[in-house]
């Protein structure tokens, strides 16, 4: 037996042939449509616009959204989700589903609190890969502290009026659509609102940002400058958006605490590729007890924490997940993350320093995972307040 990428799943009590068959066909895609340009996409700091519509073909933007809306639910579970992560993470470049995937995070206010009119007219472009949305709620001034975001939107007529800034947006710069943190009202969470804001309204200005990683996922900051956005476009109620936000950070969590895991698993499967051809003091480093532990200690950290993603799923899945599990599950697999590329880059020596090994993007890629979707500190103070201060 030796290790595998997939073979955890044959003994994991929440995996069976569907999520194997879907892995599969999943794989098939990734080898013949991302595989042979990732590297490029990565030179372009941008992913194609048809490589969306080509995903959603392949069934893979639709998963697990409602039917009525163009998406595909009937036999699929929380599983099938973590399957196509994973198969999307074998080509080690984060931002490749940070940025195919943005619906992900972008979508689910819509679809949990819109109006009919407006998932009606939102969900079927998006889940067919003609549109792209994306999640507007980090600032300038800050990303941690939500509550306290500054652009403003005042209601003029049948209107809003917005004015402010965001930052760090993940499809920033190729989105139709932003759903977009808004204050409406006072000060702190009880002022915030969410909105639909369409790309091409006068007043909105984006710059791309350059980044240390995720290098294919295009990242803006966006300027509005007295943009006039329809009331119609309010997701929820207004001074209730909070709350929306809170909702859909559950399963970002999860979902990169998922990734965490595949991409730690590409930097084990590289590293013991390496252990097994490389040759030092007469025999290949794996022939080394140092090297061997050091091997079998990242198998160790990367499946204890798939079986803890996997205990979350489930109860995401059932209704009974805790905001302090998914908190807490993000930290553990983003410091898992951290400690497996550090071990992966030293097996592979100097290698893992030259451009264009996947460890060498993971690596690169390791500290957005620990800071984006809510930092270490913050997720670990959010676990501890609801856990231990009452
Ligand atoms: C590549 C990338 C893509 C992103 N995509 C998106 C996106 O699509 N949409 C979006 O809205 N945002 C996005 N973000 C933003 C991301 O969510 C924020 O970077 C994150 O929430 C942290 O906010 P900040 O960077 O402003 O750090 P700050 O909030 O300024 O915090 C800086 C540091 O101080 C720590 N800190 C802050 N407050 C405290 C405290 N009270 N106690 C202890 N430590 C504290 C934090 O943990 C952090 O380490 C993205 C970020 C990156 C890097």
């Amino acid at each position: 037996m030796t290790y595998d990428f997939d073979a955890w799943r044959a003994r994991s009590p929440y995996y069976d042939e569907t999520h194997d068959a879907l892995a599969e066909s999943v794989r098939t895609f990734v080898t013949r449509e991302i595989e042979p340009n990732i590297d490029q996409w990565e030179a372009d700091r941008e992913l194609p616009r048809d490589l969306h519509r080509k995903a959603a073909e392949a069934g893979i933007l639709g998963l697990n959204y409602p039917e009525e809306y163009g998406g595909h639910s009937e036999g699929f579970d929380i599983f099938h989700g973590m399957v196509v992560s994973n198969e999307l993470a074998r080509v080690g470049a984060g931002g490749l589903g940070a940025s195919l995937m943005t619906h992900g995070i972008g979508l689910p206010p819509i679809l949990a609190l819109g109006t009919e009119e407006m998932k009606q007219a939102i969900a079927p472009p998006v889940l067919a890969g003609d549109k792209i949305i994306a999640l507007g709620i980090t600032e300038p001034s800050g990303g941690s502290d939500v509550a306290n975001l500054k652009t403003r939107a005042v209601r003029d007529g049948d209107d809003y009026v917005v004015n402010g800034q965001k930052m760090f947006i993940t499809s920033g710069m190729r989105c139709d659509y932003m759903t977009t943190a808004v204050r409406t009202g006072g000060e702190g969470a009880g002022g915030v609102s969410l909105l639909l804001i369409e790309m091409d309204r006068e007043g909105v200005e984006r710059t791309p940002l350059e980044k240390m990683g995720w290098h294919c996922s295009d990242t803006a900051a966006i300027y509005f400058d007295d943009v006039r956005v329809p009331a119609a476009n309010l997701i929820g109620g207004e001074n209730s958006g909070f709350m929306g936000i809170m909702r859909n950070f559950n399963r970002e969590r999860l979902g990169m605490a998922m990734s965490c895991c595949s991409f730690a698993r590409v930097c084990l499967i590289e590293a013991a590729d390496w252990a097994r051809e490389r040759k030092t003091f007469g025999k290949p480093l794996a022939g080394h007890q140092v090297i061997r532990v050091k091997l079998a200690d990242m198998a160790r950290r990367i499946g204890t924490t798939q079986a803890w993603v996997d205990q979350c799923a489930w109860a995401e899945s059932k209704g009974v997940g805790q905001p302090a599990d998914f908190a807490m599950l993000k930290v553990q697999a983003t410091e898992m993350l951290e400690r497996v590329a550090r071990d992966a880059a030293q097996i592979l020596g100097g290698a893992s320093y030259l451009q264009g090994s996947k460890v060498e993007r993971i690596y690169r890629e390791v500290r957005v995972n620990a800071i984006g979707g809510g930092s270490e500190e913050i997720m670990l103070d959010l676990a501890g307040r609801q856990l231990f201060s009452r």
